[in-house]
């Protein structure tokens, strides 16, 4: 059956959900029309409000609708270590896996340079001026090990070791499978990557 106008926009916008596909948009647009509309109403209102509150934290690019996130404002965390993930999704994988309770760094993505992703698009910068401030000792790289991802992770240690040499850079160990993106690796092997995690020797 073919969809058009108001129905057809929403399956088309659901479509674009990752993990939706075409029959689950079309089922998920029916079940919040149908009958009472309360559902959706509800997800429209939050959706509405967190795009216009939700930005990304001044301190790590988390997405936080306060000056801080959580993380960064929270007192019980150790301010030595810094986790450099490349997005939120990444985070809240590591923070499943209870084995790190130090500070984040989110890059924008990572290196990608012939889709036109260098340095200043991921953060690096903002990275550069973060990891300098003194209570920093560790630095955990947590990118995937995808080509990019490792990519990224030579970028950020060859610029960190450059600028501050006293600095320790770790590196999750391989326990995630090479190609494997953090995000959808279980948390078990998350935990147990951060445990292991090793320093970057100079290439
Ligand atoms: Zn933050």
């Amino acid at each position: 059956m073919e969809q058009i106008g108001a129905i057809a926009e929403l399956i088309d916008a659901l479509k674009k959900l990752p993990g939706v596909g075409p029959r689950a948009a079309q089922r998920i647009a029916y079940q919040l029309l149908n009958g009472d509309r309360s559902d959706a109403n509800r997800l429209g209102e939050a959706l509405l409000k967190a795009t216009k509150t939700v930005h990304r934290c001044a301190r790590c690019n988390n997405l936080t609708d306060g000056e801080l996130c959580s993380y960064c404002s929270s007192h019980n965390r150790d301010d030595s270590l810094l986790c450099i993930v490349e997005s939120v999704a990444d985070l809240m994988v590591i923070e499943q896996s209870l084995s790190y309770h130090g500070r984040y760094f989110i890059l924008m993505g990572r290196l990608s340079p012939l889709n036109g992703v260098g340095p200043h698009e991921i953060g690096l910068d903002k990275l550069l001026e973060r990891a300098g401030e003194p209570e920093v000792k560790e630095v955990i790289i947590a990118t995937s090990f995808t080509a990019e991802g490792e990519a990224t992770a030579f970028a950020v240690s060859e610029l960190l070791s450059k600028h501050y040499p006293q600095l320790k850079l770790t590196r999750i160990a391989r326990g995630v499978p090479a190609g494997a993106e953090i995000e959808y690796t279980d948390v078990n092997t998350v935990a147990q990557a951060m445990l292991n995690r090793r320093v970057r020797e100079s290439d």
